[in-house]
This record gives structure tokens, C-alpha cells and sequence, in this order.
């Protein structure tokens, strides 16, 4: 199976190759058709799988498809949220990467540093946020940050969020996400508190395994 085949634009395939991608890893074999097709998925995947390239590049390529880099005025039209800071730069790198050729914006926000690049890049304006639950609710609530316009939400290592005390901030999230949206939803591990959260997350979810 090649990239070509799972129907990826030009403008990723180009800085897919630049990466030196040769084939997709399973999981992104497994996730890209259906989540191209528009469908929610669950995912059980580790890092060091290529999950990130299994959800970043079908949200490029959705956002890409609907031309709306092109406005003036940019919405945060995909939200991903992540545990850890250190996760949070490392999808914001691979969204650079894999999105150089595609016009969209995007920026990362995380704690334990000030905020004021942080709310300085989410004035110009972002297509993609990728984000820290306690940061993102601290902006969401000084007023830097509204959900409203979010089509597509990636929650990546909810195991590991769970673990680290953040499902009461989980929980104020999806309550402010719009009803109508893709969702992805990946963990590690599938234990029944993280199988529960999955079922108010996403609707009908294609099941990816690797
Ligand atoms: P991730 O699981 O998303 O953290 O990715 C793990 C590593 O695999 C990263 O260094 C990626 O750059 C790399 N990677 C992702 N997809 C592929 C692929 N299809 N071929 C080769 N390397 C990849």
C-alpha cells in the first residue's frame, strides 16, 4: 500500500516524500480511509506507531478541501489535545511538516511557560490548535480561545490524560465543543473508564487496532 492509494492530496504527498515516508505505517492504513470518509475513530495505538500522521493528515486534508485558509479571519477549526507539553510540540512539529504545502495555520499552547506568544499566534489567527487541557481551559476562559467553529477533535493519549488527573478538565471540554464534529480518539490502553469517555466522545466510531 502507498500514500497515493489512500487518496492523499498533492500537497501532502509532496512533503510526505520530503519526510521520507516509503509506505503508510498500519494504523495509518487503518485510519486515514475512514477518517477521510468523515467517520469518528477509536484508536489503540502507542506512540511510535505514526498515529500522528494517521490523524494529522486526513484533518489537513479535510480543512485543506474547504478553502477556508483563504479568508482573512482564521477559526480554530481542529483542536488536539495531548497530555503532555512535550507531545503537544512534537504533533505541532509534524503538523508543520506534513502541512507546509497546504496554507493552514496552526499553533501549540501548553503550561508552565507565560502565555503571551501563545495569545500573540492565537490572535493572528489558527486553523489547527494542538493543546494542553489546562492551558487551553485557562485561555478558553480569559477569553483568547472560543470552540465554536471546531470541526474535527483529536483526543491523543486519553489513557494517559485519565492518569494524570485531567478528566474533570476533559469533561468542561466537550461540553463547549459543538454537537455536530469528527472525532478521534486514541489511547494505548482501552480499560472501562477510558472505553466510557470514549462513548460521550464520539458517535459510531470506526475501531482501529495496532
Ligand atoms: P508517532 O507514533 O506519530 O509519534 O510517530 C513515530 C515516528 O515515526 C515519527 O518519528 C514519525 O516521523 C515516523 N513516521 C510516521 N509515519 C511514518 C511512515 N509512514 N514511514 C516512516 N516513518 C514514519
Amino acid at each position: 500500500m502507498t500514500f497515493e492509494q489512500l487518496e492523499l492530496i498533492a500537497p501532502l504527498l509532496k512533503a510526505i516524500k520530503e519526510e521520507k515516508y516509503e509506505t503508510p505505517t498500519a494504523i495509518q492504513q487503518q485510519a486515514i480511509p475512514p477518517l477521510l470518509k468523515g467517520r469518528d475513530v477509536l484508536g489503540s495505538a502507542q506512540t511510535g506507531t505514526g498515529k500522528t500522521a494517521a490523524f494529522s493528515l486526513p484533518i489537513l486534508q479535510l480543512l485543506y478541501r474547504d478553502g477556508q485558509q483563504n479568508q482573512r479571519s482564521r477559526n480554530i477549526r481542529a483542536l488536539i489535545v495531548t497530555p503532555t507539553r512535550e507531545l503537544a510540540i512534537q504533533i505541532g512539529e509534524s503538523i508543520a511538516a506534513y502541512g507546509k504545502y497546504t496554507g493552514l495555520r496552526h499553533t501549540v499552547i501548553f503550561g508552565g511557560v507565560g502565555q503571551g506568544s501563545q495569545t500573540d499566534a492565537l490572535r493572528r489567527g489558527v486553523d489547527i490548535l494542538v493543546a494542553t487541557p489546562g492551558r487551553l481551559l485557562d485561555l478558553m476562559d480569559q477569553g483568547y480561545i472560543t470552540l465554536k467553529h471546531v470541526e474535527y477533535f483529536v483526543l491523543d493519549e486519553a489513557d494517559r490524560m485519565l492518569d494524570m488527573g485531567f478528566i474533570h478538565d476533559i469533561r468542561k471540554l466537550i461540553a463547549v465543543l459543538p454537537r455536530e464534529r469528527q472525532s478521534l480518539f486514541f489511547s494505548a490502553t482501552m480499560p472501562d473508564n477510558i472505553v466510557e469517555l470514549s462513548r460521550k466522545i464520539l458517535n459510531n466510531p470506526v475501531k482501529v487496532a495496532v
